[in-house]
């Protein structure tokens, strides 16, 4: 499950005003063995590991900055901070840490602030699942599909965690159909 919220104003989004409204995102997608994996530079993809082992068995979560001709430029680590949501509200927030995210809203704020500045953009978002699979789930998949989801056309990338190493790495790129939906690939380190 993945949760942001969504600031002062707007309604933030939660599981419980989620619930009702994820009938059309029926199941998780997988990764497509078929086809053929994509690539990003080693420095941003050994981060991103870095910070799923540094917080596991907690899931970890953050942004790959990039722009239109260098996709993945860095990785910006994200606070998770379900388990503070879940033990100030556990109707509202029934997962903790372990099984959630929630990203830190003044964190990605300002690092989207931070990326528009430079001329950048974020390219992907990062999760972690710890022990489990690299998959989108059906709650991961109905808060991309949420109308406040604040990255609509950035790319998903999922990290699968067994025990103290990362198994696999997954990109969930959005196929710009009008259901919005998901195509899944390996994702590699470039040479
Ligand atoms: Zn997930």
């Amino acid at each position: 499950m993945i949760i942001l919220s969504a600031g002062p104003g707007p309604p933030s989004l939660s599981l419980a005003n989620r619930v009702n409204e994820t009938e059309t995102v029926s199941k998780r997608i997988d990764l497509d063995s078929e086809l053929e994996s994509r690539s990003i530079p080693n420095d941003v993809l050994h981060e991103i590991c870095r910070h799923a082992l540094d917080v596991a068995p907690e899931e970890c979560c953050g942004l790959v900055i990039g722009t239109a001709d260098d996709r993945f430029l860095r990785a910006v680590r994200v606070t998770n901070v379900m388990t503070k949501m879940h033990v100030a509200d556990a109707k509202a927030f029934p997962r903790d840490a372990r099984h959630a995210y929630y990203m830190s809203e003044t964190e990605y704020l300002q690092a989207i602030g931070e990326a528009e500045t430079r001329g950048e953009k974020v390219s992907a978002i990062y999760h972690s699942h710890f022990g489990h699979g690299c998959y989108l789930s059906q709650d991961d998949l109905a808060f991309a599909a949420h109308p406040l989801f604040p990255f609509p056309d950035a790319a998903q990338l999922v990290l699968s965690l067994l025990g103290n190493r990362v198994r696999e790495i997954g990109i969930f790129e959005p196929t710009g159909a009008p259901e919005y939906s998901f195509v899944g690939r390996r994702l590699e380190a470039a040479n």
